[in-house]
C-alpha cells in the first residue's frame, strides 16, 4: 500500500480523485508534479488499476524522464512496468510506428530535422515561379504554424490563415503541397507531422483513436498551460470513450504561445470538461521564502493574470543576488570559479543549473567548464548530433534503416568520395522520376546509367545491402564500427582536415557516437535495434541531446539549459545569466512591440526553479556580431532591485582576475568615466 501522507489535504484529494475531468491550477513548485506521480502509485498499488491503462504525458524527455524516476522510487521498478511516461511527441512517434500505414507511409519512417527540412523547401521554392522572391523561412514558419493548427495543404485555401491577395500565402500554399508530397514520397515525417499526423489519423479513422482511448483509461498530463490545439485534438481523441482525464498547470508559466500554445485550454478546461473538479494548492514546497517573494514580486507585475497567493515555510538567510559582470567570458569566469568553490568544499554538482535565454549563451560556459574540469550537460542544445561526421553517419543508419529516404542518401552518397558527382546524380534523379521509383531503387537497378561509376555505384548499394544484414546479426556497436571500417571513414577524415588538432576532434565525435551506441545497448538489452537506435536519436535532436539513462540520481555534474528548457525541473542553486535588457525581454519582442507578459512569466518560471540558492547574472558588454555592445539590467528586475528583493553586488572589481586583466578593465572603465565628462561639460 502507498501512503499518501507525504501529500496536504489539498493535494490528497486531487491524488484520490480518479474518476472524471480534474483540473490542480497551482503555482510553481506547489506540488502539482509530485501529486501526479502519487496519483499514479495510488491507482497502481492501492487501487489494482492496470499499469498499461494509465498514460502521464509530461513537456519535455527529461521531465518525462524525472517522473518515470520519481515513481519508480515510490512504487519499484517492477510495479511501475507498463505505464506510458510520455512526452505529446514520443507518444505520437509510439502510435505512427504502429498505425502510419494507414496513412499511406511505410511503418520504417525517418523522421527529418530542420537541415532536412530546408532542402526539401529549397527545392520547392526552386520550382515556383518567382521563388525567389520569397523568403524560405517565413514559408518555412508559416507551414509550421499550419500545422501545428492541424491545417493541412488542402485544408489551407480555404482556412482563415490564406489570404487570397497575399503572393506569400500563394507561395506558402505551393510549397506546402509540394512539401508534403516529397515528404511522404522520401517515407519521412518532420518534427511537426507527428502531432499534425497523429491527429490527422484519429479524425480519419475514428476508431483507432476509440482503440487508444480504450487502452489508456487514465490520462494526465502535466504543465496543461502550454499545450496547443493540436494537442488539445489528440487528447479529444483519446478521451473519445471516457473522461478521466486529469491535467495540471500554472497560468503563470505559459510560455510557449510562441510555438501556437494556447492558454485557453487550461482556463475554459471546466467548460470543455463539464462536471470538472478542481483543486488549487497554495504552500510552495520548494524554494525558501525569500526566492519565492522575489518571483511572486516579478510576476504581480502581469495584467490579465488570475490572482494567486504562493507562500512558503522554507526560511534561509540567503536573499537573491544579482550580479554585475564585466562581459561574456567574465561571467562564465566567475560562475565557473563559484562551481569549483563549491565543488572543493564537497558540494554536489548535480544541485546545480545555469539557466540562459537562448542557447548560443551556453559556449563561454562550456569552454571555460571544460578548461577547470568542471563537468556539466546541455539539456536541449544540438550540439553533439549536430556535428558533420555524427550527421553522416547517422545518415549511412538511416538509409540502411530506410533506402527511400532520399536527402540521407544524397547526403552519403559521395561519403567518403566515390567520385560520385552531380552529373551521375542528375540521371539517376531523372531515372527515379521516369519509372516513378526511389533513388535508391534507381541505383540499385541500373548500376550502369553511368558506365564510368559503375563500379562506385555497385560498391554503394552493396554497403547499404550487406549492413542490412549486419546490423541483424551483429551488436550494434560492432555494426556501426564495421560500417566507419568498411566505408573507409578515418581515412576519410584523415583527408578531410587540414590541421592534426581538427582531424583529431572529428575522430573523437565518431569514438564518441559508437560508445553512445554501447551506452545504448547497454540499457535497452535486446531492444536495442537500429530502428529504435535511430529514432531515439532523432527525436532527442529535437528535445533533449544527452544520452542519460541513469535511473535514479542526478549526476554529479552541472546542468545547463534554457529557461523554457527548465520548466518543472528544480536544482538547490540556480544561475540565471544574460538577465539583460533585449535577451529578457526578447529583442524581438520588444522590436515588435509586443506583450511582454510572457518574457516576465520567463523570468517567473526561471526564478522559481531554485530551492535554496538565486543568483541573476547581467553583462555589462556583451559581443554581439562581433561588436561590443553595452547592455543593461533587464526590467522585470531592475524595477525591483532597490527593494530589498534581491542584493545588487558588482562583480567586476572582484579579484577574480588577474592583475593585468584588472588593469586593462579599469583602464576601459575609467576611460568610459572620461568620456562621460567630456559629454556633460560645457565647453
Ligand atoms: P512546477 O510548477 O515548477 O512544475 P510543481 O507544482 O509541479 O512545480 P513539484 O515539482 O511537484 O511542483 O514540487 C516541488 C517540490 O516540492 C518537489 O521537490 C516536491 O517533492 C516538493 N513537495 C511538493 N509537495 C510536497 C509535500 N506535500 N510535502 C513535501 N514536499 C512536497
Ligand atoms: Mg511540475
Amino acid at each position: 500500500m502507498i501512503s499518501l501522507s507525504g501529500l496536504n489535504a489539498a493535494q490528497r484529494q486531487a491524488a484520490e480523485t480518479i474518476d472524471g475531468p480534474l483540473l490542480i491550477l497551482a503555482g510553481a513548485g506547489s506540488g502539482k508534479t509530485r501529486t501526479i506521480t502519487y496519483r499514479i502509485a495510488h491507482m497502481v498499488d492501492n487501487l489494482a488499476l492496470p499499469q498499461k491503462s494509465i498514460l502521464a504525458v509530461s513537456f519535455t524527455n527529461k521531465a518525462a524522464k524525472e517522473m518515470r524516476e520519481r515513481i519508480i522510487g515510490l512504487l519499484g521498478k517492477k510495479k511501475a512496468r507498463g505505464l506510458t511516461m510520455a512526452t505529446f511527441h514520443s507518444l505520437g512517434v509510439k502510435i505512427l510506428k504502429k498505425e502510419i500505414s494507414k496513412l499511406g507511409y511505410h511503418k520504417n519512417f525517418s523522421i527529418y530535422d530542420s537541415a532536412d527540412q530546408s532542402a526539401i523547401m529549397r527545392e520547392a521554392l526552386k520550382s515556383f515561379k518567382a521563388g525567389k522572391q520569397f523568403d524560405q523561412k517565413i514559408i518555412m514558419a508559416k507551414i509550421g504554424k499550419l500545422k501545428n493548427q492541424g491545417i493541412g495543404p488542402d485544408d489551407y485555401a480555404d482556412s482563415e490563415y490564406f489570404d487570397d491577395e497575399d503572393p506569400y500565402d500563394h507561395a506558402t500554399h505551393y510549397v506546402y503541397d509540394y512539401y508534403q508530397d516529397k515528404l511522404k514520397f522520401y517515407n519521412a515525417i518532420d518534427f511537426d507531422d507527428i502531432l499534425f499526423l497523429t491527429v490527422k489519423l484519429f479524425t480519419d479513422f475514428p476508431e483507432v483513436a476509440k482503440q487508444y482511448s480504450e487502452q489508456f483509461r487514465y490520462i494526465m498530463i502535466d504543465e496543461y498551460q502550454d499545450t496547443n490545439n493540436l494537442q488539445f485534438d489528440l487528447i479529444t481523441g483519446l478521451t473519445s470513450t471516457h473522461n478521466n482525464l486529469c491535467v495540471v498547470g500554472d497560468d503563470d508559466q505559459a510560455i510557449y504561445s510562441f510555438r501556437g500554445a494556447d492558454i485557453t485550454n487550461i482556463l475554459s478546461f471546466e467548460r470543455m470538461f463539464p462536471g470538472a473538479k478542481v483543486v488549487k494548492l497554495e504552500e510552495n514546497y520548494r524554494s525558501v521564502s525569500s526566492i519565492l517573494e522575489l518571483a511572486n514580486k516579478v510576476i504581480k507585475e502581469n495584467i490579465n493574470r488570475r490572482d494567486k497567493t504562493l507562500w512558503s515555510q522554507r526560511k534561509s538567510s540567503h536573499t537573491p543576488l544579482l550580479w554585475s559582470m564585466a562581459n561574456t567570458e567574465h561571467e562564465a569566469e566567475v560562475i565557473s570559479d563559484e562551481i569549483s568553490k563549491h565543488q572543493s568544499n564537497g558540494g554536489h554538482l548535480g544541485d546545480i543549473a545555469v539557466l540562459y535565454r537562448s542557447n548560443t549563451q551556453a559556449q563561454p560556459f562550456e569552454e571555460v567548464f571544460r578548461m577547470n574540469q568542471i563537468p556539466y550537460t546541455i539539456i536541449g542544445g544540438q550540439k553533439f548530433y549536430e556535428k558533420k561526421e555524427v550527421k553522416d553517419l547517422m545518415a549511412y543508419l538511416t538509409v540502411i534503416l530506410n533506402p527511400k529516404d532520399q536527402l540521407q542518401l544524397r547526403r552519403i552518397l559521395n561519403i567518403p568520395n566515390r567520385g560520385i558527382g552531380s552529373r551521375t546524380l542528375e540521371k539517376y534523379l531523372e531515372k527515379s522520376e521516369q519509372e516513378d521509383i526511389s533513388l535508391y531503387e534507381a541505383l540499385y537497378r541500373y548500376p550502369d546509367l553511368d558506365p564510368n561509376r559503375e563500379k562506385h555505384i555497385r560498391d554503394f548499394t552493396g554497403i547499404i545491402t550487406k549492413f542490412k544484414e549486419v546490423f541483424d546479426l551483429q551488436s550494434l556497436p560492432e555494426a556501426i564500427s564495421k560500417l566507419v571500417e568498411d566505408i573507409g571513414f578515418y581515412e576519410f577524415i584523415d583527408k578531410s582536415y587540414d590541421s592534426a588538432k581538427q582531424v583529431e576532434r572529428r575522430r573523437n565525435d565518431v569514438n564518441f557516437f559508437i560508445e553512445s551506441a554501447e551506452r545504448f545497448v547497454k540499457y535497452n538489452g535486446a531492444h536495442a535495434t537500429l530502428k529504435n537506435f535511430v529514432e531515439k536519436l532523432l527525436l532527442q535532436d529535437n528535445q533533449d541531446t544527452e544520452e542519460d539513462e541513469d535511473d535514479d540520481i542526478r549526476k554529479n555534474e552541472v546542468t545547463m539549459m534554457t529557461f523554457h528548457s527548465s520548466k518543472g525541473l528544480e536544482f538547490d542553486t540556480v544561475y540565471m545569466v544574460g538577465v539583460e535588457e533585449e535577451s529578457l525581454p526578447h529583442k524581438n519582442t520588444i522590436k515588435n512591440g509586443e506583450d511582454i507578459s510572457e518574457e516576465r512569466r520567463l523570468c517567473y518560471v526561471g526564478i522559481t526553479r531554485a530551492q535554496q540558492k538565486l543568483i541573476m547574472t547581467y553583462c555589462k558588454e556583451r559581443k554581439l556580431y562581433g561588436k561590443d555592445t553595452p547592455r543593461f539590467i533587464s526590467r522585470f528586475i531592475n524595477e525591483l532591485d532597490k527593494d530589498g528583493f534581491c542584493v545588487h553586488q558588482d562583480r567586476t572589481t572582484f579579484g577574480h582576475m588577474t592583475e593585468e586583466e584588472a588593469d586593462d578593465y579599469k583602464k576601459g572603465f575609467f576611460a568610459n568615466l572620461i568620456d562621460g565628462l567630456d559629454d556633460d561639460s560645457m565647453f
